[in-house]
């Protein structure tokens, strides 16, 4: 094959969220193996992985533990069909799931990534209105600042942002409540709610920290009065937790620490640990009975993805909730938030080019104070990371940090040096 890798990458690939004009010219790494929390790419040359690949990964990369957990299940079958059949490795996990889950007697419709959670979550809630003999109830309310995901109707609840007005057309209108950097949003949330509950099926929320909208950081009380308002009003409460699942905020899951129980819950990323792609509906045993009646009748959920319920996913998926659950994880979360949220602050916040900095367990925004017109200081900021061996990668000029829940504290060190020293070089007066 001619050419380097990133050559032949190039001229096969097209890379999401990526303008491919510009893409070699943003120095584009091609990874080609891992160790612990770093990845290493076809030079050789090792970068701590400070986004946890996205958000998916937890507890670092190659965990013996969880390579054998697929290995083992390859010894037994890869794949076989959820729709109107089981396979023993997903029942095990969803009863593994069902004891952890802030969900009342939990059901699981399984898919494979956030955003088919979040549009699984959508459908279900809406036919639950229709199988309960409600009429009218055909929209949703979500927060502006939202991020579910890319498909049409996670599209539709998200706000606005990310490209996503080029689809405004066919994006389905929904009532817009205000973001999280609204002080009084869940105030006005509630108040919207009073008026307009007739149309709503549900209430879609990222519990907490809106991820996308730059880790926006919500209090914890006003949640427990938007639950208790959807109760109230006949509503139901659909929370994304794809972000802020499994450990990231420094709790299981961010609806514990807001002390809600929601009616549907989406959750993906960290699910496998960041192995292999599976997300998962979560529905309360009230919605499951509602969609109980005749054998093809028009009560049934008429959804289902091949994929749905992988038996490899779901493998590493068991394992991983087994190895996350041992109470020293969420305690090193716990730790290396405080550690982070301090060196933050004393070597991050006083430079010149931080505007904010924002965060919740080991989910963190550093927001950068406005460059000049097309500076994208962001990426810049970034890509001097990156060249220091640390991969980040921005939301706009918000430099995220989501290290792996096990990271250690002279990788916590590094990160902020690399981030300090990247900011004074790209910010400097
Ligand atoms: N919901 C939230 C809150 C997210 O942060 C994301 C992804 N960042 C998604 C949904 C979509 O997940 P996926 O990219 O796996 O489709």
């Amino acid at each position: 094959m001619a050419g380097t890798w990133i050559e032949r990458d190039a001229s096969v690939v097209w890379h999401g969220f990526t303008q491919m004009d510009a893409f070699l010219r943003n120095s584009p790494l091609v990874i080609e193996s891992a160790e612990g929390h770093e990845l290493i790419d076809v030079d050789g040359k090792r970068y701590l992985d400070a986004i946890s690949s996205l958000w998916v990964n937890t507890l670092g990369h190659r965990v013996p533990e969880l390579d054998q957990a697929v290995i083992d299940q390859l010894g037994r079958v890869a794949h076989s069909t959820l729709l109107g059949h089981g396979n023993t490795t997903v029942v095990e996990l969803s009863e593994a799931l069902a004891e952890v889950v802030p969900v009342d007697e939990p059901h699981f419709v399984y898919a494979s990534d956030g955003a088919a959670a979040v549009e699984q979550a959508l459908k279900i809630a809406f036919q639950y209105w229709k199988n309960e003999g409600s009429e009218g109830k055909t929209t949703y309310m979500a927060f502006g600042g939202a991020y579910h995901g890319d498909t049409v109707g996670s599209l539709s609840v998200g706000g606005d942002g990310f490209g996503s007005s080029t689809f405004d057309d066919l994006r389905f209108p929904v009532v817009r409540a205000p973001g999280f950097d609204d002080p009084a949003f869940i105030d006005a949330a509630i108040e919207l709610l009073e008026t307009t509950h007739d149309e709503l099926a549900a209430v879609v929320v990222e519990p907490l920290v809106q991820g996308a909208a730059g880790i926006r950081v919500a209090p914890t009380d006003g949640f427990k009065d938007l639950e208790a308002s959807c109760r109230d009003l006949g509503v139901l409460l659909i929370c994304d937790e794809v972000a802020t699942g499994f450990g990231r905020t420094g709790s299981l899951f961010a609806s514990e620490i807001c002390g809600i129980r929601p009616d549907i819950m989406a959750l993906g990323k960290g699910l496998t640990g960041g192995y292999l792609p599976m997300s998962v509906t979560v529905t309360s045993g009230a919605i499951y009975k509602a969609f109980l009646g005749e054998d093809l009748g028009p009560k049934t959920l008429y959804h289902g993805h091949s994929y749905g319920g992988n038996a490899l996913a779901a493998a590493v998926a068991r394992k991983h909730l087994e190895l996350i659950r041992a109470p020293e994880i969420l305690a090193n979360v716990n730790d290396r938030a405080e550690q982070l949220k301090r060196l933050l602050d004393e070597r991050v916040a006083p430079l010149a080019g931080v505007a904010d900095i924002r965060t919740q367990g080991l989910m963190c925004g550093v927001e950068l104070a406005p460059g000049s017109p097309g500076e994208r200081r962001g990426r810049l900021v970034c890509a001097g990371a990156v060249a220091r061996g640390v991969l980040l990668r921005p939301l706009g000029d918000v430099v995220v940090l989501m290290p792996p829940l096990t990271i250690t504290e002279p990788e916590i060190e590094r990160i902020v040096e690399a981030l300090a020293e990247s900011i004074e070089e790209v910010c400097a007066p």
